[in-house]
């Protein structure tokens, strides 16, 4: 089965810019992946097609092989409880502790207080921040704030999780802590896709890797086709 086929897609902004050209892959339920390139290849652009914050202008993004395209108007949002997205500045509310923060999607779709309380319990102890349910994103460190996301991200136990730049803030160390984070999701039935201009990084953890240059997608690199170094 599969979670997500980009078929032939190409993305054009307003203005002229080519962001997207003619790209086209196939994500298995299960699997994670990479999308890496240099800054401007298009790999932010290709996520926001995922979670319909931009929308192709030819080709088709297919999402549990139903075609995006006829996703509208209040399907969107029922489109996005299949989609958890993790940002690099992680986008956490401010003035919401922790727990907040991360019972938050359960509360916008109505889901009863004990069980959003076992989900975002459960969610905590995954991430190592039963501790911290209290605190207020500003008294935590960089990588605790980008855990908290992850959480929030995956609390809802959605199909996908989409990451942009998860470690970019991030120093080496904790980088690869969060990247072994999303490697266990797959496990748990959540596909994971994550964008990273961080090469090394993510050879490392020896998934599937799409590269991008310029919008085109040039190589689409099997685990077992990376080499050491
Ligand atoms: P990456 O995430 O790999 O840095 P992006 O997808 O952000 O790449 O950008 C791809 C190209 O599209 C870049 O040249 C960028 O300037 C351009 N671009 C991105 N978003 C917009 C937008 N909203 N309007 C116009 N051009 C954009
Ligand atoms: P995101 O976190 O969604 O990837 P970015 O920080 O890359 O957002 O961009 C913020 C906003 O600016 C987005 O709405 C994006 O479409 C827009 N944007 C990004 N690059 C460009 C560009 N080169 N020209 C115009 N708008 C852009």
């Amino acid at each position: 089965m599969s979670v997500l086929r980009f078929d032939s897609v190409s993305k054009q902004y307003p203005g002229g810019h080519v962001a997207l050209s003619e790209v086209s892959f196939d994500v298995a339920a299960g699997e994670m992946l990479f999308v890496t390139g240099h800054s401007g290849a298009g790999k932010s652009t290709l996520l926001r097609l995922v979670h319909l914050s931009e929308r192709p202008s030819r080709g088709a993004v297919l999402f549990a092989e139903r075609n995006l395209l006829r996703v509208r108007g209040r399907r969107v949002a029922m489109h996005r409880r299949d989609v958890g997205v993790v940002f690099q500045d992680h986008r956490l509310l401010t003035d919401r502790s922790v727990y907040e923060n991360i019972a938050l999607p359960l509360i916008l779709r109505g889901m009863r207080r004990a069980e959003i309380a076992k989900r975002v319990r459960s969610a905590l102890e995954r991430l190592g921040l039963g501790p911290r349910e209290r605190a207020l994103p500003g008294q935590l460190s960089a990588g605790e704030q980008q855990r908290v996301g992850i959480a929030r991200a995956i609390v809802a136990e959605p199909r996908l999780l989409v990451a942009d730049e998860p470690t970019g803030n991030l120093d080496p160390t904790l980088s690869a802590e969060i990247m072994a984070l999303f490697a266990e999701l797959p496990d748990r039935g959540t596909s994971v896709l994550v964008a990273s201009h961080d090469l090394a990084l993510v050879r490392r953890m020896r998934k599937r890797v799409l590269v991008l240059d310029q919008g085109r997608l040039v190589d689409d690199i099997a685990p077992e086709d990376l080499a050491d170094g």
